[in-house]
């Protein structure tokens, strides 16, 4: 699955956000029978108020959104890449996410204790940035030292390597992340077996408190002009409300919603940059048994969306029935979408559009 690392400096807010996001995976857990759970993991399904749209039309036996995975990853703090803390354990399950998810702490309460005396989130996600490029510099020095044998040993492969590896260390020697390196296909490749932490995506979740999440507030000015020069999107949440609502039956939810003026809870935000920093589209599939989402990567064609069903899909692949969201809806299904002529067939070059419904032929 796709995960994404929930990291942050401890007393933030990590652990509260996780176990309201894991009260959205209980809740829906019997449409997952394939999600183990463990404790730290929560499989969180993607809302899209679409697959609502999909299933008022087709009317199916269930509905089924795609899901991101969220590992609440608890201890890193100052020295963490030194082995602080239990440090490198927490920094190998940061490795093996795909997305990193870093919850700030933008709520001033005297009553919880900060690590580091009082609340200013840049200083904070400065010291995790550091510990997570002190990491990557850790990796890629390593890999500097290795990769000089090979050179010295004349491989070409090695030394067009040995120039990305030492750039990035140049890079991260200077603080930066990986990801602010702009490289390219095969640069990424060049260094892609050291699962750099600071070259996955990341998004910062600005933990405010109630008041702040309608009026901003000094702290969270900062942290999003903070992420704007690194281009990163910034989720403002209040943690604690979260919890509450997610304490709730369906009926009190969107009255506190309501009361509160929001439309949705601020999760469904922080669930959807995870799964936009992923750079994943979405497809349907739109049967009477049931009504899918299914996440493809951008760029995908028809054969590779299909695999995401079946492997057997890709490899029988004859023909894609596809019908865009937006006709679907106004067509009111597939008939109605048939007679107005929005309805294609496609080949094996097609390229999955953001939002298509699709029925995939295939050989058995
Ligand atoms: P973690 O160490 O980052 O996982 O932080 P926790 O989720 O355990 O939160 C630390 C403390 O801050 C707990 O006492 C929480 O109840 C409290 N807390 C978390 N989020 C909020 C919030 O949005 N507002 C307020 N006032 N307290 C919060």
């Amino acid at each position: 699955g796709i995960k994404c690392g929930i990291v942050g400096l401890p007393n933030v807010g990590k652990s509260t956000l996780f176990n309201a996001l894991t009260n959205a995976q209980n809740a829906a857990a019997e449409n997952y029978p394939f999600c183990t759970i463990e404790p730290n993991v929560g499989i969180v399904p993607v809302p899209d108020k679409r697959l609502e749209a999909l299933a008022a039309i087709v009317k199916p036996n269930k509905t089924v959104a795609t899901t991101v995975e969220f590992v609440d990853i608890a201890g890193l703090v100052a020295g963490a890449s030194k082995g602080e803390g239990l440090g490198n354990q927490f920094l190998g399950h940061i490795r093996e996410t795909d997305a990193i998810a870093h919850v700030t702490r933008c709520f001033v309460n005297d009553d919880i204790i900060h690590v580091s005396g009082g609340v200013d989130p840049i200083r904070d996600i400065e010291v995790i940035n550091t510990e997570l490029a002190l990491a990557d510099l850790d990796s890629v020095t390593k890999a500097v030292e290795r990769n000089a044998k090979l050179v010295r040993a004349g491989n070409k492969d090695a030394a067009a390597r040995q120039l990305v590896l030492e750039r990035v260390q140049a890079h991260l020697n200077e603080g930066q992340a990986v990801r602010a390196l702009n490289l390219d296909a095969d640069e990424k490749l060049a260094i892609r077996d050291l699962m750099l932490i600071t070259a996955k995506p990341a998004l910062y979740i600005a933990n405010v408190d109630e008041a702040s999440l309608k009026n901003g507030n000094a702290n969270l000015s900062k942290v999003q002009a903070y992420a704007a020069k690194e281009g990163a999107q910034v989720v403002a949440v209040c943690a604690a409300i979260e919890a509450e609502i997610g304490q709730l039956d369906e009926a009190d939810k969107a009255e506190f919603l309501k009361d509160l003026g929001l439309e949705e809870p601020g999760l469904n935000r922080v669930i959807r940059a995870g799964y936009a920093l992923l750079g994943l589209q979405t497809y349907f599939t739109a049967g009477v048994q049931e009504v899918r989402a299914w996440q493809v990567k951008k760029g995908a064609t028809a054969p590779q969306a299909a695999a995401v069903i079946h492997t057997d899909f890709e490899k029988g692949f004859i023909r894609a029935e596809v019908i865009a969201y937006e006709d679907f809806i106004q067509y009111k299904g597939e008939a109605g979408a048939k007679e107005a002529g929005k309805w294609r067939l496609e080949g094996k070059e097609y390229l999955v559009a953001e939002g298509d419904v699709m029925h995939f032929r295939f050989n058995v």
